[in-house]
């Protein structure tokens, strides 16, 4: 029991309380229902990993925007996680397709360019050449998003390619994916060039 409150209390927003509360109810639940729980963490665990393109979480080898042909594949938005790609998905207005970093710099935190997924993201501007028209920061404006953005503009701008930054109508500090449709659609739309 204490292994099993202590593995739960590790989870991001759950503390200790919440922890125990969990466990009690787990270890009251019919074995079916916790065997398919189990199964359902192991499953995802396993067969989830990145898109190869776009570095999204995903359950396949391409993710459904990537592989989608109907998408604009020559503007690539730049996020942070899967979670802010999704927050974007659900206004279903943008039509390009996406980059994620998985992650921003952190000196903080002592996280840098190698940390996240922007090698990638150069690797594939350098393999489409000029196919690539518009790359889109939407990083969150959070001091990490504001430095990755910066430091993403000066790397990409001198391959000749227009990159843009959302416009600040999500809140400083505010994350992408607790912003409703309409200011992230704002926001999109009163981007600007750096
Ligand atoms: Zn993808």
């Amino acid at each position: 029991m204490n292994r099993l409150v202590s593995e739960l209390a590790a989870l991001p927003g759950i503390g200790e309380k919440s922890a125990g509360r969990l466990a009690d109810h787990l270890i009251r639940m019919p074995k079916e229902r916790v065997r398919s729980l189990t199964e359902a963490i192991t499953d995802a665990r396993e067969n989830v990993h990145f898109c190869r393109e776009c570095f999204t979480l995903t359950d396949s080898d391409m993710c459904p925007v990537c592989s989608d042909e109907n998408r604009d594949h020559s503007v690539i938005m730049v996020v942070e996680d899967t979670r802010d790609m999704q927050a974007y998905e659900k206004t279903g207005r943008y039509t390009g397709v996406y980059h994620v970093l998985q992650g921003a710099m952190s000196p903080m935190l002592g996280i840098g360019p190698n940390d996240i997924r922007i090698k990638e993201l150069l690797a594939r501007l350098d393999a489409n050449g000029d196919g690539i028209s518009e790359v889109i920061i939407a990083m969150n404006s959070s001091v990490e998003g504001e430095a990755t953005a910066m430091y993403l503009s000066k790397l990409i701008k001198p391959l000749g390619i227009k990159v843009t930054r959302i416009a600040s109508g999500v809140p400083v500090g505010g994350y992408l994916e607790n912003t409703d449709e309409i200011t992230l659609l704002r926001a999109l739309d009163g981007r600007f060039e750096l």
